[in-house]
């Protein structure tokens, strides 16, 4: 019953979409206008004439809440070979557009600006500075509506301002210049897999030994000074990868990357990835010791959320797409937990990564 039951769903989800499932969508972003907090996006997706929904990502994995800066997003364009398409925001729902497939198309050319000034990553402040860029995918994405995030492709591929560098989870395809292009990759692993840049950057490498994954700390800073890790610190990190192996037994990830901005002109947050997290904190959090002592437990915790949040999730959290609502009764399990193991495996690793 519940196998017929699905089929019968499927097949009502393909005749709703009008477009190609299984497909996979070109996004370039261009990241050269961050400094003033604009991102551009340009999509690429096959599509059959007919009526068709994009929608907007509402409710944000991390956030657990229907954070997605919508307000932000403006000049949206849509063409197919060359002629203009009208769209329609649809009258209740402000994240889905409404347009009509026409005759003979079989892509469509999506562009629009994304504002970053405010709401970045679910939190106040901007996602970008002079220096720095924080650009988490779901802000710069539009997708079928009713498509389940695992079974849409995205071929990214970003244009970073001129002469800074990043650091990512998202698997490197090819790089020249400021041009970066990524493995496709499904939409729930492009809105998982957050991409800092910045024109001062330093990477650290974190592993203890050869055996476990790859985990390096990549850090994007205002200036050159806030990147001065001591060795302490790099110490204590190194020891927190170890503790974190130690306490959980196994690591679900390929690789894990603590993505780190230093800056006072962006927002400051700390989101949870499977292989990453972002986290943004005043601009010499490594240098002045009150700071420090302010920001210490930051890492540890989304650290853990890799393995309580991300690799196991609450029911109410793991939904199919970003349209659909969220259920937090089990956010006390999912908060609650990790801030008991981010402290068991901060001990374990000294003062400097979170155990006052
Ligand atoms: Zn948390």
């Amino acid at each position: 019953m519940r196998r017929l039951l699905a089929a019968c769903l499927s097949a009502a989800i393909i005749l709703l979409t009008n477009v190609a499932l299984g497909q996979s969508i070109r996004l370039a972003v261009d990241l050269s206008d961050a400094p003033r907090n604009i991102f551009h996006s340009r999509l690429t997706l096959s599509a059959k004439p007919g009526p068709l929904t994009l929608v907007y990502p509402k409710w944000i994995p991390g956030n657990h809440r229907p954070s997605g800066p919508i307000a932000n997003l403006t000049g949206l364009k849509i063409t197919a070979g060359g002629q203009s398409i009208k769209w329609q925001r649809d009258p209740i729902d402000m994240y889905a557009f409404h347009l009509e497939v026409p005759a003979g198309a079989k892509d469509l050319q999506v562009s629009f600006d994304t504002i970053t000034s405010g709401d970045s990553a679910g939190a106040t402040g901007a996602a970008a500075s002079t220096n720095v860029l924080d650009l988490n995918w779901n802000q710069v994405v539009l997708y079928p509506q009713e498509t389940n995030s695992d079974a849409v492709e995205f071929e990214a591929s970003v244009h970073l301002p001129a002469g800074w560098k990043f650091g990512t989870a998202l698997p490197i395809k090819n790089q020249s210049d400021e041009i970066v292009e990524f493995n496709p990759v499904s939409l729930t692993q492009l809105v998982d897999s957050p991409l800092i840049a910045g024109d001062n950057y330093r990477q650290i490498g974190l592993n203890l030994t050869r055996e476990d994954p790859v985990h390096v700390i990549d850090m994007v800073a205002e200036s050159e000074a806030a990147l001065a890790m001591t060795p302490q610190q790099t110490a204590a990190y190194h020891s927190l990868v170890a503790e974190a192996g130690a306490l959980f037994g196994a690591r679900h990830y390929t690789k894990y990357h603590f993505l780190y901005t230093l800056s006072d002109e962006v927002g400051h947050h700390g989101l949870e990835h499977h292989e990453s997290s972002d986290n943004s904190v005043p601009e010499r959090t490594l240098i002045d010791p009150e700071l420090r002592l302010m920001e210490v437990g930051l890492l540890p915790h989304e650290f853990v959320h890799s393995w309580n949040g991300k690799y196991r999730r609450p029911a109410g959290l793991a939904t199919p797409n970003y349209q659909e609502p969220m259920i937090g009764d089990l956010l006390w399990v999912y908060e609650g937990l990790t801030e008991l193991d981010a402290g068991t495996i901060s001990r374990g690793a000294g003062r400097d990564c979170g155990h006052a």
